[in-house]
């Protein structure tokens, strides 16, 4: 898997609201990568994010993967390519406050009219820490526990590529850690892609690849103090 991003750019707004979120950045993303991409609040993070996720059209610019330029595809087949070949971490978790860790666990699969497979459904559980947790709904769990559902949400259809958006900003520091192990796990022991947006140096430090961000403007390798 190759992703390919160009020259990608989005601008909210107009005349004198006209905010550059994101200006022009260029990205390959290689199977396997773990990314890191920090930046300060409002620096332009999630909109690149949104832009390399095909959760948003870019205002200009290019998004291939394997060739394929996604922002191509109908809403339809974007759709069932987000929910086939990505998974989404966030930092507010986005559960589904009525239905159970089981249950949210399993909704990707749902809307992609998938069987559920009980076997690794169990062995992400299980690798998660959650087992006992399933039958739970999100308010009777602790946020490290919200957030170790939504990453076995993540990957329940067993996609590609993982992102994740400030998967720790919700979290004190020691669930924050364990979250991290987990996703660094992940990576290492699933062969998953994972990009991380983060403004927590430690976390950004874990990836082999680092990227900043600055006022929309996305550069790697830069040293990070
Ligand atoms: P970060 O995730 O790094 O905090 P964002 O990507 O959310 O930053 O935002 C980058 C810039 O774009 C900010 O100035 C923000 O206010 C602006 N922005 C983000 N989303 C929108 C939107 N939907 N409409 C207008 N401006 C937006
Ligand atoms: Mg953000």
């Amino acid at each position: 898997m190759l992703i390919k991003a160009e020259y990608l750019s989005k601008v909210y707004g107009s005349g004198e609201n006209k905010v550059i979120a994101l200006h022009r950045a260029n990205l390959e993303i290689a199977a396997g990568d773990f990314i890191s991409i920090m930046g300060p609040s409002g620096s332009g993070k999630s909109t690149l994010l949104h832009m390399l996720s095909g959760l948003d059209f870019p205002t200009e610019g290019r998004l291939s993967y394997d060739g394929q330029d996604i922002y191509q595809l109908n809403d339809r087949k974007l759709s069932a390519f987000r929910r086939r070949r990505i998974g989404f971490i966030f930092q507010q978790f986005h559960l589904l406050p009525v239905l159970t860790a089981r249950e949210n666990i399993l909704m990707p699969l749902l809307l992609d009219k998938k069987q559920e497979d009980k076997a690794y459904l169990e062995e992400l559980a299980g690798m998660l820490g959650i087992s006992d947790r399933l039958t739970h709904l999100p308010h009777e769990l602790s946020g490290g526990q919200q957030q170790r559902v939504a990453i076995a949400r993540a990957l329940i259809a067993k996609p590609d590529i993982i992102f994740a958006d400030e998967p720790t900003g919700n979290l004190d520091s020691k669930s924050g850690e364990e979250v991290m192990k987990m996703l660094e796990g992940i990576w290492r022991n699933m062969g998953k892609t994972l990009v991380v947006i983060t403004h927590d140096n430690r976390i950004a430090q874990m990836a082999e690849r680092r990227f900043v961000i600055m006022d929309g403007i996305l550069q790697e390798g830069v040293a990070v103090r």
